[in-house]
């Protein structure tokens, strides 16, 4: 049994303040208590050493790539240790692109190598598991974290510290480590992976807003969003509303690219034809605004991005989102 190990930086491998330089991924997997004791031989590579918060798409899809081949030479699953800050839009932007049977396990920690209690070494061994598992193919892109396997469409960083930060609100995990076994309940629906391979200029090209809509929000932050911006998503209030002065203003930049209408509440999903009021979900749909679905802010954001990058029209995206939503 092989996995691909693929070390990208992050809490897990920021090291002590005397040392220096961060931990590789042989270091990190050095420190796994039990890890030998599973029997799966790790291929270990070092591959962007940041702080999660600096990955680009275009990095985040070369990792893809990078694991993509490990499958093709064999590996039976893979793993990508990275920083959690944004571990549910790189899980959510690899998943949506990956063809692949074999697991896709991204990991990190929430407490530094050094720190009482570390909790990396724990998800390391846990993520290898998954990734080596057979309950767990097919099921694309996987964030473990404290023992719980979660599906990367659904999977959010709940908590600024606790090493229970990972959830997946109104889906809960798929699955559980248990005394090193790995328990799938449940199932979250798959997709065609969309094509891997996109042009980096039209990807860097495809930029997409994040509005999160407040209180007597008046719409001033979108001047001149027309210019820089190919696509946006709004994130509004509850079931996907906005202030009533704000709706014409959105169904103008909804005339001119897409606009993708999602919930700021952090779970379930958008309606779309309970409330009639200016600014209410039917009347921002009457307007040209793309139903979110279940999709959170930030992962409507991804799909967004890819779907621009890959040349889909406002009916290809509609329609993306009505079945990926
Ligand atoms: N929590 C940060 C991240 O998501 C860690 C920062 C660092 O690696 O320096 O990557």
């Amino acid at each position: 049994m092989s996995v691909a190990l693929l070390a990208l930086g992050g809490t897990i491998s920021v090291p002590d303040r005397a040392r220096g330089a961060r931990l590789s991924g042989t270091e990190i997997t050095a420190a796994v208590p039990g890890l030998a004791g599973t029997g799966v031989v790790l291929d270990v590579r070092d591959v962007h050493a940041v702080p999660s918060g600096s990955l680009t798409f275009a990095q985040v899809l070369d990792v893809v790539a990078l694991a993509s081949r490990a499958v093709a030479e064999g590996a039976e699953g893979v793993v990508v240790t990275q920083g959690t800050d944004t571990l549910e839009e790189t899980a959510f932007l690899a998943d949506l692109v990956w063809p692949h049977e074999a697991p896709l396990v991204l990991t990190g920690a929430m407490r530094q190598p050094a720190m009482a209690g570390a909790d990396g070494p724990a998800n390391v061994l846990a993520a290898v598991r998954v990734a080596a598992s057979r309950a767990a193919r097919g099921a694309g892109a996987l964030v473990v974290f404290n023992d719980e396997v979660h599906a990367a469409r659904w999977v959010r960083k709940t908590h600024s510290t606790s090493t229970a930060t990972f959830a997946s609100p109104g889906a809960g995990p798929l699955g559980h480590v248990v005394e090193g076994r790995v328990r799938m309940l449940l199932a979250a629906p798959r997709h065609e992976p969309l094509p891997a391979a996109f042009d980096r200029e039209r990807l860097e090209a495809a930029r997409v807003a994040l509005h999160v809509v407040t209180l007597d929000d008046d719409g001033e932050q979108l001047e001149g969003l027309g210019t820089a911006y190919r696509g946006l998503v709004v994130a509004g209030f509850g079931v996907g509303h906005v202030p009533g002065g704000l709706a014409p203003r959105l169904g103008e930049l909804a005339g001119r690219m897409p606009v993708v209408l999602t919930s700021r509440t952090g779970s379930g999903s958008v309606l779309r034809e309970t409330y009639c009021a200016p600014g209410s979900e039917t009347d921002l749909r009457q307007r040209g605004l793309i139903d979110g679905g279940f999709l959170d802010p930030y992962k409507a954001r991804v799909l967004l991005r890819l779907l621009l990058a890959g040349g889909a029209g406002r009916e290809e995206i509609a329609e993306a989102f009505a079945r990926r939503g």
